[in-house]
């Protein structure tokens, strides 16, 4: 057996039941395969063992106290991945489905991701099984200060720095910070995605939105392609998807899709920058359902159907997909639909929403088809400048911020295609990804000796 497929083994014995974890391990360690070769020291240190093992992970009770008075008890994680370059960093996702296996992948990919963006940050991912969906403003308060009253003597500016990510935004971050604070009688740079007037960064909240796009643009310029007047599917209606629609629209595209967990709206015309606005005030405000959009413009809805499936059974031609919602929303049988009906181009704003068996089809068919750990990679960036403005106590101006994030999309997209053209995979940017994110932290690793 291959050394990949035994560590692999041991994974998969260790914690049979993380089924999202082994698939990201298994995607990371069959691309590290041609490194192998190439750096007899990496196996001679146990670096792809020890990788893949976090450097901790702590799980801890939150009890608060619901609107009724009654006691709810959910469950906390952060996983302390890998903080080989820098502190760890990763978002915290409050969603019922989250559990270690789902933490554990995030960390895991993250630990590449943070590479790439070239900044000094270690990965890792945290969150709760708690729902905010229904939740009163003061039950997402109550809930969100006693997570941070265990959370907080894990984390520091130094340590590990937490942000938001699927049902943790500005909202929740305000919450969270605002009892660290007070906790801890510091106003550091401990928590990203702070809001403007007390230490966020401008561009925070557009950054991994437009940096999908950005990368999307990158990959069809390798082409001599370009996204005016091309018609794109977006996935999910949150902060991703949002900025997703925005920066296409900014390029001269059309998105003619968005989606909640309850269905999918359809609207050939395109969402442009009014019907844009309608959607962010209902579900950034009013914490509406994406349906209401179908109300107010007449756009088709797809109750209970995700846009991929909607997709294939509708026949949609679209040139480019960005999906952005949540892990493995693309199968096989839907990729395969979404290729042989003209996309050419796959940029993912969510982390591994597509099956392994989707990620086949994008590759045979040869698409541009940019994994999330670089699609995606502008938000934990421009989170990066977050804390370099805190720690120097000053504000970059929009301009400056924007221009750093296109900066930084365009050398990940740059240093994934080099590394696939270094070992051999040319134009794969899965491939290109990991091992880009992977070289900088193994010598790192490496640096330190068996620590
Ligand atoms: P939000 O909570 O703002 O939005 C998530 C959207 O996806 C919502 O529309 C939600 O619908 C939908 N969704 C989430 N889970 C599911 C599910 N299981 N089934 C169907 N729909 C679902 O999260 P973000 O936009 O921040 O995150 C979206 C994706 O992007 C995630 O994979 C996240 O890890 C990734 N990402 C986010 C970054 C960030 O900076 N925020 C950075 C890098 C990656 P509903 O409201 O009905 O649940």
């Amino acid at each position: 057996m291959s050394l990949m497929n035994e560590i692999l083994e041991r994974v998969r014995r260790k914690d049979p039941e993380q089924m999202e974890f082994h698939q990201a391990v298994k995607e990371v360690l069959d691309t590290l395969e041609p490194t192998i070769a190439r750096h007899p020291e990496f196996v001679k240190a146990g670096i792809f063992e020890r990788i893949v093992e976090p450097d901790r992970v702590v799980m801890f009770r939150v009890p608060w106290v619901d609107d009724r008075g009654e006691v709810q008890v959910n469950r906390g994680i952060r996983v302390q991945f890998n903080n080989a370059i820098g502190p760890y960093k990763g978002g915290l996702r409050f969603h019922p489905s989250v559990n270690l296996g789902i933490i554990k992948f995030l960390g895991f990919e993250q630990i590449f991701k943070n590479s790439l963006t070239t900044l000094p940050m270690g990965g890792a991912k945290g969150g709760s099984d708690f729902d905010p969906k229904g939740r009163s403003e003061m039950e997402v308060m109550r809930f969100c200060q006693a997570f941070m009253r265990e959370l907080y003597r894990h984390i520091g500016a130094d340590t590990d720095v937490p942000a938001g990510d699927i049902g943790v935004g500005g909202r929740e971050i305000g919450y969270m910070y605002g009892y660290y604070k007070k906790i801890r009688n510091e106003h550091t740079g401990v928590l990203t995605g702070k809001a403007l007037d007390y230490g966020g960064s401008l561009v925070r909240p557009e950054a991994t939105g437009y940096g999908v796009t950005y990368f999307a643009a990158e990959m069809l310029a390798t082409r001599g392609q370009e996204m005016k007047d091309k018609v794109a599917l977006v996935s999910g209606s949150g902060n991703v998807a949002q900025y997703t629609v925005e920066k296409i629209n900014a390029l001269g595209g059309r998105v003619i899709s968005l989606s909640d967990s309850n269905g999918t709206i359809i609207d050939e015309k395109g969402i442009d920058a009014g019907k844009l606005a309608f959607v962010m005030d209902l579900k950034n405000n009013r914490r509406g359902r994406i349906k209401e959009y179908a109300d107010k413009y007449g756009a088709k809805f797809f109750e209970g159907q995700d846009v991929w499936d909607v997709a294939r059974e509708q026949g949609l031609k679209v040139d480019m997909a960005f999906p952005s919602a949540t892990q493995n929303e693309i199968n096989g049988k839907n990729a395969e639909a979404l290729v042989k009906n003209g996309c050419g181009c796959v940029s993912e704003g969510a982390n591994m929403p597509s099956t392994p068996e989707a990620v086949d089809v994008f590759q045979e068919y040869k698409i541009l088809y940019g994994p999330g750990k670089a699609a995606n990679a502008g938000g934990v960036a421009t989170s990066g400048l977050e804390m370099s403005q805190n720690s120097m106590r000053f504000s970059w101006s929009r301009e400056e911020v924007d221009s750093r994030l296109q900066g930084i999309m365009k050398s990940i997209h740059r240093a994934c295609l080099d590394a696939s053209e270094t070992y051999g995979r040319k134009g794969d940017y899965v491939t290109g990804a990991n091992i880009a994110g992977f070289i900088k932290v193994a010598r790192s690793m490496l640096a330190y000796g068996i620590v």
